[in-house]
């Protein structure tokens, strides 16, 4: 389980498994025109129902499932709609590239954030997490060839214990080079090249070898067919209308409609109202046997009682729980508060919807002095945090102020106590008690380079406080780099920084690694004399001197002059360490308008009421929105 275990650390992580999964039966395979005819829509779209005795047709010897791992863009979304659409489960032409991509913000960054699962007819479900799979194919886009997260996902899949099929996809490409791409495979992970396929999910060239593949190459589910009903718990979401929807892998005996299941992580039973497939929409069958996968609808009433990585299993007979997985470690925290006081509660409400479709996301409230009443968000990485604020945006119109993204340090005092401190503002500045060790969470980077990019990468690596573990070649033009980085020091901007200095070639992935002993402080920003609590920031006592002139310089530009002076300050305790002035305003903005035109006053009066909506007042002095939001960018880099 380790692979499955790891799925859940990061939002980057589920960034990268797509969509399907499919499981497969050999007979359906030998003969498709039975199968795929009885399982045609007349109408366009998803198929229609499937019934329990259909799916006993399908014993664990004629179940595959699997996962599509790949960098990002090197073609997930594309092969899972072509695979969809070779097996009948959705129409060809329907319409809507990436079918498995929901969200809006995973059609506009074109990733795949929400991991989904389907059940393609030829198959009979799908599931992206790995812990319910025995095999992957590991797409590798022909012309990019290995790119860091390739290399991740091979040994998330490898360590797990999963058949591994390689796809060179996007043969059609006029760049593409598939026996250099087969070389990388043999030199990184051992591949023989004669395993590797060749496909274009463009044009559809090579498909016809992939399920025959997947049903040569990778082991049907183990599993006992005549036990009670155990089960692992992959996956759970909201529904409005249906309430808690949870993916199940079903590992031993079957599950049927009005079944008693109990949690083995709470103990509480419940009964089954609705069992079926994801076909790929929710598809009731009434029943799931052993290897399958699907969904489960048992009256659970928040997303919080289906504990991903849980067994769940018949009521009133004891199981031995399934490995399951480790519970999701939040690895950066923010704070987030309504941009304008008054939403408080319209920004709890998004927050409390959202998190329904992504229990991963832990939640605290939380009061600052300057911003007021918010909340203390845990993500999973740094993906996770960006989707989560661009979701609260977009599908709810939160309008969000967030302070600096932070990691999780450890502190000890000196009579022996530790704290995990998850906001900076809550470790005192001079506190009663010593400190005495501090730890900071650390990762593995991998990162994939142009040979003539290594210098550059590498001064920005020891920029960041990192240590080398490697430095090879993967093939005659590119460079592989590991470090050991802060977490810290990755979370805000060093993606952009990667990209920026290496033309945009860099590939980058990162693993959560131990924590490392640091030399950190906690640093406040003050303004005419008072600290603002939500700008306060833990860095590297060796940076502070300099994060601390960067953060005073950028408030000094994003906070407008007001009718008084406003000194800006960076201080470690007592020990002011930069500090900035800015000069009271001289005129009244409306002065210039006295005896002007009225609609030019209304449009400044109007400017500024617009402008007030995303400003906070700390103390007397109102900050914009902005300058928090450049703080962040700062609070990091160099
Ligand atoms: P994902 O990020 O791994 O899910 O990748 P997508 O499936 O979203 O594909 C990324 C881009 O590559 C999209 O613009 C696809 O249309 C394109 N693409 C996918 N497969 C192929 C292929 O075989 N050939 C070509 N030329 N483009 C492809
Ligand atoms: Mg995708």
């Amino acid at each position: 389980m380790a692979g499955a275990a790891a799925i859940q650390r990061s939002a980057r992580r589920i960034a990268r498994y797509a969509a399907a999964a499919p499981s497969l039966s050999r007979s359906a395979l030998q003969q498709p025109g039975r199968l795929l005819s009885s399982q045609a829509s007349p109408e366009h779209g998803p198929r229609g129902a499937v019934s329990g005795s259909e799916l006993a047709l399908y014993p664990p010897e004629r179940v595959r499932n699997f996962s599509i791992i790949a960098h990002v863009d090197h073609g997930k979304s594309t092969l899972a709609d072509r695979l969809l659409e070779l097996t009948g489960t959705i129409q060809k032409g329907h319409g809507q590239p990436q079918y498995l991509d929901k969200l809006q913000v995973e059609r506009e960054r074109g990733i795949t954030v929400k991991a989904q699962t389907a059940t393609m007819f030829y198959s009979y479900e799908v599931s992206r997490s790995l812990a319910a799979c025995q095999g992957a194919l590991l797409v590798v886009d022909a012309a990019q060839g290995v790119q860091a997260q390739t290399i991740a996902n091979f040994y998330l899949a490898f360590e797990s214990n999963l058949s591994i099929i390689p796809v060179i996809n996007k043969i059609d490409q006029p760049t593409a080079d598939p026996d250099n791409v087969k070389d990388q495979l043999k030199r990184l992970f051992d591949i023989d090249p004669s395993e590797a396929l060749l496909t274009s999910a463009k044009t559809g060239k090579g498909l016809e070898h992939v399920l025959p593949a997947v049903i040569e190459r990778i082991p049907s589910p183990p599993g006992k067919c005549d036990s009670p009903v155990r089960m692992l718990l992959l996956d759970s979401y909201y529904d409005e209308y249906k309430g808690v929807i949870c993916h199940v892998a079903v590992v031993d005996g079957a599950l049927c409609k009005g079944d008693k299941i109990a949690s083995a992580a709470t103990g509480r039973a419940y009964e089954v109202l609705d069992v079926g497939i994801m076909h790929p929409e929710l598809t009731p069958t009434g029943v799931l046997y052993t290897g399958q996968v699907g969904y489960v609808i048992s009256g659970m009433r928040s997303t919080k009682e289906a504990r991903i990585g849980d067994t769940l299993h018949q009521a009133k007979s004891t199981v031995e729980p399934l490995p399951g997985f480790k519970p999701a470690k939040h690895m950066v925290f923010s704070g987030l508060y309504p941009a304008d006081g008054s939403d408080f509660e319209a920004l709890s409400y998004a927050i409390e919807k959202l998190t329904c479709n992504d229990a991963s996301v832990s939640v605290t409230k939380e009061t600052s002095n300057a911003l007021g009443m918010g909340f203390r968000c845990g993500f999973l990485g740094l993906l996770h945090m960006d989707v989560f604020h661009q979701r609260l945006e977009q599908e709810y119109g939160a309008q969000v102020i967030s302070t600096i993204p932070t990691v999780p340090y450890i502190f000890e005092y000196g009579d022996g106590s530790k704290v995990q401190v998850e906001n900076p503002a809550a470790l005192a500045s001079n506190p009663g008690k010593r400190v005495v060790a501090c730890w900071e969470p650390t990762v593995i980077a991998t990162i994939i380079i142009p040979s003539e990019y290594v210098g550059p990468v590498i001064m920005l690596c020891s920029e960041r406080r990192g240590e080398q573990l490697e430095y090879t070649f993967i093939d005659a033009q590119r460079a592989l780099l590991k470090y050991r980085l802060p977490l810290k020091e990755i979370i805000v901007d060093f993606y952009n920084e990667l990209k920026g200095i290496t033309s945009g070639y860099a590939t980058f992935d990162y693993e959560d690694s131990e924590y490392q002993q640091s030399d950190l402080v906690k640093m406040d920003i003050l303004l005419n004399g008072k600290p603002v609590d939500a700008m306060a920031t833990i860095v590297h006592n060796q940076k502070a001197q300099r994060v601390g002139r960067e953060l005073v310089e950028k408030l000094k530009k994003f906070i407008e002059r007001q009718m008084f002076e406003i000194t800006i300050q960076a201080a470690i305790g007592s020990k002011v360490i930069a500090r900035e002035t800015l000069s009271a305003m001289r005129k009244n903005v409306l002065a210039k308008c006295y005896g002007g035109d009225i609609t030019r006053k209304k449009k400044l009066l109007e400017k500024q009421k617009e402008g007030k909506k995303r400003m906070k007042r700390v103390g007397s002095v109102d900050i914009p929105q902005e300058a928090f939001h450049e703080l962040l960018k700062v609070s990091n880099s160099k």
